[in-house]
């Protein structure tokens, strides 16, 4: 069984009751944090994860609402582990040079806890892995991280498409037999539609195109055409022959009450499970079926 936690349903867009873009997945003794947007670990904190329990970080792209908290993440992770334990960051390319200014900008914090505390003596241990397509969490990877091996977990990554933002890319984490995607941001594209291909679950980000295509600002218009809307989302579940279509990012923020409107655009087009809903939302992704924990 894989665990998916809906940490941040937010965007780009502040909301006072959602985190910025972030999803956990649990695979066995695994934790995999997808993008990192505002307030992350205070979600992660409220079901008990830490980032000293991070077995990696997984970026689907660069866009700042998905990295908000990067060096929140990195630091947090250096200050509450005790013995060495470099933390994997997987993403696309750029993601070392993104990580070599976080940590640049960090260089005077770093300077004073190593001088304060005798048991600091090096700064943040990361390790980042840039990919476009493959296998990228294997024993190799994995035992660089932990020391051990992959925990049976098996990621692979492809292209998604959000362009001018490229590269960008989609995970598929497999365990067990369960199998959850996450494309990111992305408009349809034959590579996210593969990657997802008879997966347990996919969890993709959405706006309302009809509601965003109304406001009277052009700015926002601007993001109608990299991100999928709800239908093209379903779409995307409905050719991969997903059994569980998991929605996130919503912009505009999803307002209490209507998520049933949000549903009912999805199950136009996707017939099976559609699952929605506020922070810390939470689905089990089974070997072929997929069910919703009760409470
Ligand atoms: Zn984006
Ligand atoms: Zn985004």
């Amino acid at each position: 069984m894989i665990e998916v936690t809906l940490l941040g349903t937010g965007s780009p867009m502040v909301d006072a009751n959602r985190a910025g873009p972030s999803t956990l997945v649990r695979a066995g003794e695994q934790i995999f944090l997808v993008d990192c947007g505002r307030g992350v670990l205070q979600r992660a904190a409220a079901i008990g994860v830490g980032a000293a329990g991070l077995s990696a970080l997984l970026l689907t792209h660069l866009h700042s609402d998905h990295i908000t908290d990067l060096g929140d993440v990195i630091t947090t992770r250096w200050v509450t582990t005790f013995v060495r334990t470099p933390l994997p960051i997987i993403g696309p390319p750029g993601t070392a040079a993104v990580v070599a200014a976080t940590l640049e900008a960090l260089a005077p914090d770093i300077s004073y806890r190593i001088a304060h505390h005798a048991d600091i003596t090096e700064p943040p241990a990361i390790e980042v892995h840039e990919y476009t397509e493959g296998s990228v969490w294997n024993s190799l990877v994995a035992s660089e991280a932990t020391g051990n091996q992959a925990g049976g977990v098996q990621i692979r990554v492809a292209p998604t498409d959000h362009r001018p933002v490229e590269p960008t890319i989609g995970f598929r984490i497999e365990y067990g037999g369960a199998s959850v995607v996450l494309a990111g941001d992305s408009v349809p594209c034959e590579s996210l539609d593969a990657l997802a291909a008879g997966a347990g679950a996919l969890v993709h980000t959405v706006i309302r195109k009809d509601l965003i295509a109304q406001v009277p600002q052009q700015r926002l218009k601007d993001i109608l055409d990299y991100h999928s809307s709800v239908e093209e989302a379903a779409g995307t579940a409905t050719r991969a022959g997903v059994g569980t279509l998991i929605l996130t990012h919503y912009v505009p923020p999803l307002a209490p009450g209507q998520e049933d409107d949000w549903r009912a655009l999805a199950a136009s087009v996707f017939p099976r499970q559609i699952e929605l809903g506020d922070d810390l939302h939470r689905v089990e992704v089974h070997p072929g079926v997929c069910v919703t924990p009760a409470g």
